[in-house]
């Protein structure tokens, strides 16, 4: 770790995320932990502990690797000379959102993950338009993130959403990576 991502680091040091509305999220695919462990093995830490995270819903690590994103994300802010507001601790607070949302369910709110529903109306099953059918989707709205930052949703939308997404790919794909591995291990 080089001094001076360490030293952007230090300049965040905000109270925890409520993990409260964090639900259940995918299965544990019956392992136990030592067998967890075991499908695991050979992920570097920042994975390795998102996917545990992931499958057994126990948050122990959330600071952990949410200090982990944030490292990846200083690089990003570093390089690309975002001006954070002083004092908010945003960098922070946006990589502890990413890790809460790539671990929060993904359902679509308006079909509840059923990706289609009954047109009582017209008689019809339909497909969902929020999700195009597919059932999924992110359960935080512009706004909700913005609460969740403390910006003003119109703050969020104009300077800090696209800035959101990168850091949130940033867990999603160490995520991703995840699977891919357990799927080699087959
Ligand atoms: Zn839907």
């Amino acid at each position: 770790m080089s001094n001076k991502y360490e030293r952007i680091i230090s300049r965040f040091n905000i109270t925890s995320v409520n993990l409260d509305y964090v639900g259940p999220s995918g299965t544990p695919q019956g392992l136990n932990r030592v067998e967890l462990a075991g499908v695991l093995a050979g992920l570097e830490d920042k994975r390795y502990e998102l996917g545990f995270m992931f499958i057994t819903q126990d948050y122990a690590k959330f600071s952990l690797v949410a200090n982990y994103v944030l490292l990846e994300a200083s690089k990003i802010i570093v390089r690309e000379k975002w001006k954070l507001p002083r004092g908010k601790y945003l960098a922070k607070r946006m990589c502890q959102l990413a890790v809460i949302e790539v671990l929060a369910p993904k359902l679509c709110r308006n079909c509840r993950g059923h990706g289609q529903y009954f047109d009582l109306k017209n008689n019809l099953v339909i497909d969902c338009k929020k999700c195009h059918g597919t059932g999924g989707g992110t359960i935080f709205s512009i706004t909700r993130r913005a609460k969740l930052l403390d910006v003003e949703p119109s703050n969020f939308r104009k300077n800090w959403q696209s800035k959101y997404d990168a850091i949130y790919m940033i867990a999603y794909n160490w995520l991703m990576d995840v699977f891919e591995h357990i799927n080699r291990k087959g």
